[in-house]
């Protein structure tokens, strides 16, 4: 257990919260999203996507379709020198009670032992106290979170990861 890894919430966090984004062409990144997760990629950190996706459950869109969104996700940072290393999501609806909907702590554990982290030595961020109810459950060392509907979101994000990097904005 030797990785250390940024977890990070999709929408609202990456990406324009988009309700139920169900077209490639409606998913967008924040302008320094890439920024951010490259200056994760350089300090060695795992970038871990951990997202919930009810859509899904509720019928509204289909697996395949999150994959071409998550498709153009990669190749927009690529563009930009930046990558993420896996994305784990829950497509389940909040009724289902299943243990991976955030603030369930199934995937990133899953994550952890895939990619051999130190959670402990890792942190999460969201835009959402869901994302960080994963930490209350005292798996991660730090959460942030910066609360709903806050307009500053993308710049919200990178001065959380230059936190991490110990670097000056
Ligand atoms: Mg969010
Ligand atoms: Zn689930």
């Amino acid at each position: 257990m030797t990785n250390r890894a940024v977890f990070i919430d999709r929408d609202g966090t990456m990406a324009k919260d988009v309700p139920y984004c169900r077209r490639p062409e409606d998913f967008e990144l924040f302008p320094n999203t890439a920024k951010a997760i490259r200056m994760l990629n350089q300090h060695g950190f795992k970038v871990i996507v951990i997202t919930n996706q009810s859509g899904i459950g509720r019928g509204y869109f289909t697996e395949d379709t999150l994959g071409k969104i998550h498709q153009k996700m990669k190749d927009e940072l690529a563009k930009q020198g930046a990558y993420v290393d896996d994305i784990y999501y829950c497509p389940h609806h909040p009724d289902d009670g299943c243990d991976c909907r955030k603030p369930g702590t199934k995937l990133p554990l899953q994550a952890a032992r895939k990619h051999q982290l130190d959670l402990k030595n890792s942190f999460m961020v969201g835009d959402m106290e869901m994302d960080i109810g994963m930490g209350i459950e005292s798996i991660f060392c730090i959460c942030y979170c910066w609360g709903v509907n806050k307009i500053f979101n993308d710049y919200n994000m990178l001065w959380v990861v230059l936190q991490f990097c110990n670097k000056e904005m």
